[in-house]
């Protein structure tokens, strides 16, 4: 059990931006996942011929909170974008486009679905 103490002062510096120790960090954040699990992670991923992801998370630290961000373009024009909530890396979105995420390059190359 971490105390409310370094729970306070870790929100404390997180707000006022200043440098977080190791341990405040992680009580923020939670343990990044490390490369092995992420590869497996990655490698679990399917995608079908429409181009959706079975999973979507960060590639990058294996989290699967985003931030979403509307660009805020006048209807019917679209444009959002997708950022990792804890590392920030962009994670995707749409530009007057379908969908887009990071994964649908990652994921390793699978058997095409048979043409019907
Ligand atoms: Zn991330």
């Amino acid at each position: 059990m971490l105390g409310i103490k370094l729970a306070n002062r870790a929100y404390h510096k997180a707000w006022s931006g200043e440098k977080l120790s190791r341990r405040e960090k992680v009580f923020i954040l939670g343990r990044v996942v490390n490369k092995t699990k992420l590869r497996k992670q990655i490698g679990r991923v399917t995608i079908d011929k429409d181009n959706n992801l079975s999973e979507v998370f960060c590639p990058k630290c294996g989290c699967y909170a985003t931030d979403f961000i509307d660009m805020g373009v006048e209807y019917p024009e679209v444009w959002t974008k997708v950022y990792c909530s804890r590392c920030r890396k962009y994670l995707g979105g749409q530009d007057n486009s379908r969908p887009y995420h990071v994964l649908e390059d990652m994921i390793p190359e699978q058997e095409a679905a048979p043409a019907e």
